[in-house]
């Protein structure tokens, strides 16, 4: 007997998450955390929490984070959109505007939950060929589509594209929706914030996930035209009200409003990975230039697998993705310099 059911399922490969293992005595470099804790800000609200408050529903407006966000970026709440994570707030994008017969475009390397949002909402997408030295060619987004989406610095590359490259793209595309997502803008790119009161059309990611050091948190949120935020609440609200709980809305906002903190933070991770760029390439890496919180690096005589089977078994994780395009490179995330130290270490002894 068949079970006719099945045929209504909606079927889909799923996104594979970086490993989260249960060990705590690893170093842990492969899913781009921030290795530094969050705003002290935000620790004071969980110490003083008071539990009863949780019989009540959320502000379903997360009103103090994104006034704190406004405040922060010089924008009327009316132009933020906050979510369980970017990944939430991409998901909403993806389902409010890529709603067209022609498909979206996204390059070929990139991050992989793109093309599992494509499948899961039935949109048509085409993967764009990254050029050499994982470079965007702008005149590939000049050809008719339903939107695009890349990050920028890209992932898991870590090459950020200036804003000129980036602003053409949008130009050239006033029919479409234009997501940039910025996870890891704060690591020395150059955000596109600036110009979504010249395009409509434009929107622009970012998370807390990075540089504020809150992933467990999921904090994700989208800045734009009125319009387009209003769009996305349209659909955000029309399937739950209350996706982010009060204690994540108040951290977000104290750890938005220290900036001090988050300077300081920030700083140390690019200084971490500018050293770790001298160490690998003396160790016989290539890579890209970043300007993320990780490095894409391929070795010179060893391949990538090899490596990453090595680190972990002196429980160093980085990422490898056995996929072609990328199956000879590793993702080391920057941990902090012991950390980092002991990576260099590990690779000295593997190689
Ligand atoms: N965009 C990119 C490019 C990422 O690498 C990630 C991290 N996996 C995300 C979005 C989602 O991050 P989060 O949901 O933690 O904000």
């Amino acid at each position: 007997m068949s079970y006719l059911w099945e045929n209504n399922v909606r079927k889909v490969t799923p996104y594979v998450p970086g490993e989260q293992p249960k060990e705590t005595d690893i170093i842990k470099l492969n899913t781009n955390e921030n290795p530094y804790p969050p705003s002290p800000r935000a620790d004071k609200i969980l110490r003083e929490y008071e539990s009863g408050r949780m019989r009540l529903y959320p502000d379903p407006d997360a009103t103090v984070l994104v006034d704190a966000l406004a405040e922060r970026y010089g924008l009327k709440p009316s132009q933020i959109f906050v979510g369980v994570g970017s990944d939430d707030v991409i998901s909403v994008a993806f389902m409010t505007f890529f709603n067209s017969e022609k498909p979206v475009l996204f390059p070929d390397i990139t991050y992989s939950f793109y093309d599992v949002w494509a499948d899961v909402y039935r949109i048509p997408y085409k993967t764009i060929p990254l050029t050499e030295g994982f470079r965007i060619n702008v005149e590939d987004y000049k050809t008719e589509n339903g939107g695009i989406i890349f990050p920028n610095p890209n992932a898991p590359t870590g090459v950020f594209e200036p804003l000129e490259k980036v602003e053409e793209i949008i130009k050239a595309n006033p029919s479409s929706v234009v997501i940039i997502d910025e996870a890891y803008i704060d690591f020395g790119g150059e955000s596109a914030l600036g110009l979504i009161d010249k395009y409509e059309n434009l929107l622009v990611v970012q998370t807390f996930s990075k540089s504020r050091s809150m992933a467990g948190m999921r904090i994700g949120f989208a800045m734009g035209s009125e319009k387009l935020i209003k769009y996305m609440n349209d659909v955000k609200f029309s399937i739950n009200s209350y996706t982010m709980n009060p204690i994540t809305q108040l951290c977000g906002a104290e750890a938005v409003k220290d900036g001090e903190y988050f300077d300081k933070t920030v700083a140390r991770v690019i200084a971490t990975r500018e050293r770790a760029k001298n160490e690998l390439s003396a160790l016989g890496f290539t890579f890209p230039d970043s300007k993320s919180n990780f490095i894409f690096a391929s070795h010179k005589s060893k391949p990538a697998k090899e490596i990453f089977e090595a680190l972990k078994e002196r429980k160093i994780f980085v990422r490898y993705w056995n996929k072609p395009l990328i199956n000879n490179h590793l993702r080391i995330s920057i941990g902090t310099d012991r950390e980092m130290d002991r990576l260099f270490d590990a690779l000295r002894e593997i190689l």
